[in-house]
């Protein structure tokens, strides 16, 4: 069993008093980690140093050696792939191909692709004329927003944490990370690279810890914090959006979703089940962008949901070391509760269940996991519990539907706006379909493929910001202009 102890300027600290929780497999429910746990005065200590590299090492070392250090960041992560493939595995119970070849890999380019994004953005300035007709020159630049605070979610712990700490670093900030209490290993492990690469101490903290009234909390109303970015709950945005507001600090917000999936007749129908199929269940569904509404155009509906049945009763469960295995665990046996209350819910609102709808029977060593079916469902409402909020489990509703119109209004018959998928050879349709829906991205005949450089972020309840290429830059860095009279 590993103890993991919090990172703050540059060396691994216990809790001054001890405090510590413990960290399950959710494969099979074995405690795997005894994990320090922040109190006011380890948020403070992180903060503090996170300040004083800020002013110190960090800002005199200049953008040139900053992008290196991040590169080689990047390169000390690609040589220990197989630490960091193996800590998401411990702290996710995820099958190693999505690790390995997904989660892990997008860890190592978000600090490459940021820091080239910062070597090359572009100064803006503009000449303007003045009435004594020397003129005058006005030029942006680009400083660092401070000290970020990155609170982070648990199902894609390693990419969407480097997401936001490769954009922040490389625009000079320095960072206090609050992992997820249910994936708090690869967030301390890449204090061992930061160490490795010769990251000034205090540049990149890391305290562990829970969310209300603990770690989280404290880390989001410290006035030594500039701004907050964070990825989770829409419920949890709410409460630190409160928390920022004191000190007018700002936040860029990854909330959450309840995203369609549309698939027209014209599809390519194998391609169609394939996308819709892997945007529903992968990652055991805990994916914000995954799909849990799915609308059909009615002469494909009945084949459709046919096909999909028989891929959600081909998923083989295992651990992430089974070769065999495609189909991981949830996250933890509290959120097992949660989606197992819906798939009760689903019945009690008069669903037809075509497949799942419970726990898998499992082999005795494995039978303590978190494990549930994929599930798939019919004949619901639209104002149905189980159609509106996010369930965020390895499920979703299936729904036939008569016309473009039609389906464009039960896509966006929703507070969450964060991505749909579109499938159809009709290209004008997914043009305008594209302009109509209220999300932040529209994939068409794809799904879980993007650019780094494109922005990215949800719509209505979904989140607030974009981050991804210079769009990254808006939040991270503090614009300012200067004006010279010539
Ligand atoms: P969560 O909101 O429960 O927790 C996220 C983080 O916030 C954790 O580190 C938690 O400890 C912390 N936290 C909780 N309450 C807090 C508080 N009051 N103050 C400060 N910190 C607090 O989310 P989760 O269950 O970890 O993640 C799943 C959610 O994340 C889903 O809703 C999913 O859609 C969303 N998500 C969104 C995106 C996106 O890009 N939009 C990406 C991944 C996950």
């Amino acid at each position: 069993m590993r103890t993991l102890q919090h990172f703050i300027n540059g060396e691994f600290t216990s809790s001054t008093q001890g405090q510590s929780f413990d960290k399950r497999s959710p494969v099979d429910n074995r405690v795997i980690a005894s994990v320090a746990e922040a109190g006011e005065a380890e948020v403070d200590a992180a903060v503090t140093a996170a300040r004083r590299a800020l002013q110190g090492d960090w800002a005199r070392l200049g953008t040139d050696k900053r992008v290196a250090m991040l590169h080689a960041v990047a390169d000390e992560i690609t040589r220990r792939f197989d630490d960091f493939v193996e800590a998401e595995e411990a702290d996710t119970g995820q099958p190693h191909h999505v690790i390995a070849h997904a989660f892990v890999p997008r860890g190592a380019a978000n600090f490459k692709i940021f820091a080239d994004v910062v070597k090359n953005v572009p100064a803006e300035s503009f000449q303007m004329e003045t009435p004594d007709g020397r003129g005058a020159l006005n030029y942006a630049i680009r400083k660092p927003k401070g000290v970020i605070a990155v609170v982070c979610p648990w199902n894609a712990p390693f990419l969407l944490m480097t997401w936001k700490v490769g954009p922040a670093l490389a625009c000079g900030n320095t960072v206090v990370v609050k992992p997820s209490e249910e994936t708090p290993l690869s967030a301390t492990l890449l204090g061992e690279v930061m160490n490795t690469v010769g990251v000034p101490p205090g540049v990149y903290n890391v305290v562990h810890g829970f969310g209300p009234g603990a770690a989280g909390e404290f880390l989001t109303r410290h006035d030594g914090v500039d701004a907050i970015t964070f990825t989770g709950e829409t419920r949890t945005g709410t409460a630190i959006m409160k928390a920022a507001a004191d000190g007018i600090r700002d936040v860029s917000f990854e909330l959450g979703g309840k995203n369609a999936g549309i698939v027209f007749a014209d599809a390519d129908f194998d391609a169609a089940v394939d996308g819709i199929f892997r945007s529903a269940f992968m990652n055991t569904g805990q994916v914000c962008l995954g799909t849990e509404r799915v609308y059909v155009e009615r002469p494909l509906f009945d084949r459709f949901v046919q096909a999909l049945k028989l891929r959600c009763e081909a998923v083989k469960y295992g651990r992430p070391s089974d070769p065999g295995a495609n189909y991981g665990p949830l996250i933890s046996q509290e959120h097992r509760r949660k989606v197992l209350s819906y798939y009760e819910r689903a019945v009690a609102e008069g669903a037809t269940l075509v497949t799942g709808g419970g726990v898998p029977p499992m082999p005795a060593e494995l039978a303590d996991g978190a494990w549930v079916q994929p599930t798939l469902w019919t004949g619901l409402p639209e104002t149905a519990s189980v159609v509106r909020e996010e369930i965020f489990g390895p499920c979703c509703h299936v729904r036939p539907f008569d016309s473009e119109d039609e389906v464009v209004v039960l896509a966006n018959a929703n507070r969450y706006g964060l991505s749909t998928t579109l499938w159809t050879r009709d290209l004008a349709r997914a043009h305008r379909m594209a302009a109509a829906i209220e999300v932040g991205i529209t994939w068409v005949n794809s799904w879980f493929l993007r650019d780094l450089r494109t922005p990215f972020g949800g719509s209505k309840q979904s989140g607030i910001g974009r981050e991804g290429g210079v769009h990254s830059l808006e939040f991270y860095t503090d614009l300012r202009n200067v004006c010279i009279k010539l």
